[in-house]
């Protein structure tokens, strides 16, 4: 008799989950990846190397959709090896558009732009490539690398250079520039570059970027799933290009990455051009309040933090703090207090620090200044 009520009640759940197990839209939740936009241009959030079962990734296609939907992201691209198609005999797939269309369908009406790439997949030199924005990704099948580069050009593609640090074609894990990729980059046919891969940061990608005028990428190469990979339960998160566009589309973060608009978001260090990490940065932060304490010379300064950075900032203003040594650190999506030495009520304090966790190119972080009007001054 107890058994059967225990079926009677499990069946009576069976009826009542699925609708709740199935819902069509991921819950707002603390994972969602989130920057303000900053002045001119909006910040989009894109990851634009992602794997399935159609290469040699683990799942099938709508479960990239669903992470990136559970991320908040804007954009993904959906990017399968042309030559490596390890599952081949278990999934036959003779086209190669088919991934992206399945990741399309998936999306249904919900707000999540997929785009078709490819990753082109050669021993070094030229190593591995991701050409994104493809009509048609079976016209890649062609032999020489060079040629399959044109093509994506033909087609209108952005290519970008993979994980020029992976030390599975570089044992010291140093990327370095060759002939070939010089060829690329005076044909534009080599307009980016990952200076941030799955689990890994290269300061060397980031100086080519530089030199050779580069758009500065960082994308999860995801082939698990992104919860364990980068421990989303605990507060992690998978790197993400973020892209300054003019429009929301796929034509807008194109343009984006066209001109460079770009910033990379990795293990909380944001790493790019100091003309958008600089701004990006400013607009994160807000002085909520600004108030001499009762019978001292001691401001209280409310700052709040609108993005998912924990920034560490090392002061560099000439003031020190009350209640804090010289290196500070401003809570994401939180307010945090610094009680600010001033010596006499000011009617404004110009706070300058060097951002420690944003990264402009080797070895150099931005500086960035908070003005302050302190209240009744
Ligand atoms: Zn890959």
């Amino acid at each position: 008799m107890f058994v059967k009520n225990c079926s009677v009640i499990a069946l009576s759940v069976a009826v009542l989950y699925p609708s709740a197990i199935y819902a069509q839209e991921p819950p707002a939740s603390a994972r969602v990846i989130e920057f303000p936009d900053i002045p001119g241009y909006l910040t989009l959030v894109c990851d634009f190397h992602v794997h399935t079962v159609f290469s040699d990734g683990s799942v099938w296609p709508d479960i990239r959709v669903q992470e990136a939907l559970r991320d908040g992201i804007d954009a993904i691209a959906v990017t399968e090896h042309l030559e490596y198609l390890p599952h081949q005999n278990d999934i036959p797939h003779p086209d190669r558009d088919r991934a992206h269309a399945i990741a399309v369908e998936s999306v249904g009406d919900r707000d999540l732009i997929v785009l078709n790439g490819s990753e082109i997949t050669r021993d070094m030199p030229p190593g591995h490539a991701n050409a994104i924005f493809l009509e048609d990704a079976n016209l890649l099948l062609l032999d020489d690398p060079l040629e399959v580069f044109r093509e994506a050009k033909r087609q209108g593609g952005f290519t970008f250079w993979n994980h020029p640090h992976w030390t599975s074609q570089r044992a010291d894990g140093v990327a370095t520039i060759t002939e070939e990729h010089l060829q690329l980059i005076a044909e534009g046919l080599l307009q980016g570059i990952e200076v941030v891969n799955d689990l890994t940061y290269s300061d060397e990608a980031l100086q080519i970027a530089l030199d050779h005028d580069l758009t500065i990428m960082a994308n999860s190469d995801i082939h698990g799933l992104v919860d364990w990979r980068y421990d989303v339960p605990h507060g992690g998160h998978r790197p993400v290009t973020l892209v300054f566009a003019t429009e929301r589309s796929a034509a807008g973060i194109k343009e984006g990455l066209e001109q460079g608009r770009t910033a990379a978001w990795f293990n909380n260090v944001l790493v790019g051009r100091e003309e958008y990490v600089r701004p990006l940065v400013a607009a994160s932060l807000n002085v909520k309040q600004a108030t001499y304490q009762e019978e001292t010379l001691v401001l209280s300064v409310m700052i709040e933090n609108m993005s998912d950075v924990e920034y560490i900032l090392d002061n560099r203003s000439g003031f020190t703090f009350h209640a804090a040594s010289d290196v500070v650190t401003l809570k994401p999506h939180g307010t945090t207090r610094l009680e600010v030495k001033t010596l006499e009520r000011l009617p404004s304090v110009s706070l300058a620090f060097e951002v420690l966790n944003a990264v402009t190119a080797p070895n150099t972080h931005p500086e960035i200044v908070v003005e302050i009007m302190p209240a009744g001054q």
